[in-house]
């Protein structure tokens, strides 16, 4: 069985739904350049990946390549997923793979994308459609089949076109397109908007009319791919731009946790129209092989409470369970804290509501305010926390009369990232904000990549909450901004209203 997918026009979570579970359960993934390689993250561990780079010139992967790859792929029985970007049938060849499938006899499904037409204008605050004045859109590709004799396109009828004409691949023909239309009658005033990278952190917008579109893309260095939109809709709204009006639109973020802490914050940072740059500064090694460890899960249920001050101490501790084929019973009728919104958040994906959650960061203040809640006099206890944790919230609750046990579950330990790669970056300008989530997270980037380095460079740090501060301070970095709510989404809310300030 064959999938024809559309992976959409770019951002990896514009995939629909049916797109993204059947990603997750193919044997084989063919894709190609359009298709956004972050969704292979849905991939099993064990699919075929296959990348089928269809470019023109040499080193291309020719279609018929392509073609008889899926023929062989789904007639040794594997349910293969063929990926491609925006719609799989809107000038993406998609209706001869299906004829080829069709014709060898083997069953195949068409899931539809959001094609890069629709995408690049609503992402642009172009509207193709509007009662006022464009009743009709048209769309049509700007490079037609290659030794294809005789053109499709009527070119006296599109100039006299009473709507809004939509050109797929034409950023290399757009002189040759221009003059088609202006010398079949179109006037040069009609509006044009040339929309490039439609819905990622450098999507690029060019407007101009249409005898100077050509001219001001080149001034503008515009690459494809690249959609142009020509009618009286191009000349845009501006109140209907939301995308680049963003406050972290195309800012380059850093986020240096580990790499599933990073994969989660990342996508936060893209849903916000910025460009995350990973650089995973520690690996969470699990502890849950302990005799400890494992004693202590064996008698869960004889705590009062027990304390999870971390997204990934939640994390570890239920790959565990998961492991030991357990599930959240083991708590019976322990209650459960949780320090901070992400520390619940996590739990919740497993099913376990927190009892409490106080909304502050350090242990300092959780054991306040948990002593605030509860009466702890003789409870029993237990923190499943970092190895690394300070003492304070062990002490704290022990003065207020609990039984505490401390259990560590995971330890933090530097990653070894390419720093070249990242200093060059920041020394060439190309980075706005380092962010740092923890003291391990600033200890183990620090530990690879001087401080000087970015202090003498025009990225600013920001910092989510006031023990990662003081840790930055201790190593001499400067912190331009820190969260209010010690949180992710704290800090990206600290990195906008800098943002907003600066604009
Ligand atoms: N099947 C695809 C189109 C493939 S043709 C779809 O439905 O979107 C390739 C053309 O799509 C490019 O030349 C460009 O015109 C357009 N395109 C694809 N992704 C784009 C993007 N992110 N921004 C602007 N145009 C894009």
């Amino acid at each position: 069985m064959v999938y024809l997918v559309g992976a959409g026009p770019g951002r990896a979570d514009l995939i629909t739904v049916r797109g993204a579970e059947l990603l997750k359960t193919a044997d084989c993934i063919i894709y190609d350049k359009l298709a956004n390689p972050a969704l292979l993250s849905y991939a099993r561990p064990d699919a075929e990946i296959i990348h089928v780079p269809k470019r023109i010139g040499s080193g291309s992967c020719k279609q018929e390549e392509i073609n008889k790859l899926l023929v062989e792929k789904a007639a040794t029985g594997k349910m293969v997923v063929r990926l491609k970007g925006g719609d799989p049938c809107i000038f993406g060849r998609g209706s001869e793979e299906a004829r080829v499938l069709a014709e060898a006899g083997i069953d195949f499904e068409i899931v539809p994308g959001v094609t890069a037409a629709v995408a690049a204008a609503e992402y642009a605050g172009v509207m193709l459609t509007d009662r006022d004045y464009s009743s009709q859109v048209v769309f049509i590709t700007g490079r037609e089949a290659e030794g294809k004799q005789q053109s499709n396109i009527d070119w006296p009828l599109l100039a006299k076109f009473p709507g809004t004409i939509v050109f797929y691949m034409a950023v290399g023909n757009l002189d040759f397109i221009v003059d088609q239309l202006l010398a079949n009658g179109m006037s040069e005033k009609t509006p044009a908007a040339v929309i490039a990278n439609a819905t990622f952190p450098n999507q690029m917008v060019v407007t101009a009319p249409l005898n100077l579109i050509d001219h001001k893309c080149r001034q503008e260095a515009l690459e494809p791919p690249a959609i142009v939109v020509i009618g009286d809709t191009a000349a845009g709204d501006a109140k209907l731009s939301w995308f680049m009006k963003k406050p972290l639109f195309g800012r380059s973020i850093v986020v240096t946790r580990d790499r599933r802490g990073n994969a989660d914050f990342a996508a936060k940072i893209i849903r916000r129209a910025g460009n995350p740059v990973e650089f995973a500064a520690i690996k969470i090694e699990p502890l849950t092989d302990t005799n400890l460890f494992l004693q202590t899960l064996a008698r869960l249920s004889e705590y009062d409470w027990i304390i999870f001050t971390s997204p990934n101490g939640v994390a570890v501790f239920f790959d565990c369970l998961r492991n030991l084929s357990k599930d959240a019973r083991v708590f019976a009728s322990a209650k459960v804290a949780a320090i901070g919104g992400e520390t619940a958040a996590k739990l919740a994906e497993f099913g376990i509501k927190a009892d409490f959650v106080p909304t502050v960061f350090t242990g300092r203040d959780l054991a306040k305010q948990l002593l605030g809640f509860t009466n702890l006099q003789s409870r029993k206890v237990l923190l499943l926390r970092s190895q690394l944790a300070s003492n304070d919230l062990v002490d704290l609750l022990q003065q207020a009369g609990a039984e505490v046990e401390n259990v560590p579950v995971y330890t933090a330990v530097k990653e070894k990232s390419d720093c070249a790669w990242l200093t060059d970056k920041i020394s060439g300008g190309a980075i706005d904000w380092l962010t740092f989530t923890s003291s391990s997270c600033v200890r183990a980037f620090f530990e690879q990549i001087a401080p000087g380095i970015i202090n003498s460079s025009n990225v600013k740090v920001a910092s989510i909450g006031p023990v990662t501060s003081e840790k930055l301070k201790n190593l001499g970095v400067g912190v331009d901004v820190q969260a209010v709510e010690h949180t992710t989404d704290g800090l990206l809310d600290a990195i906008e209203e800098s943002e907003k300030r600066k604009a």
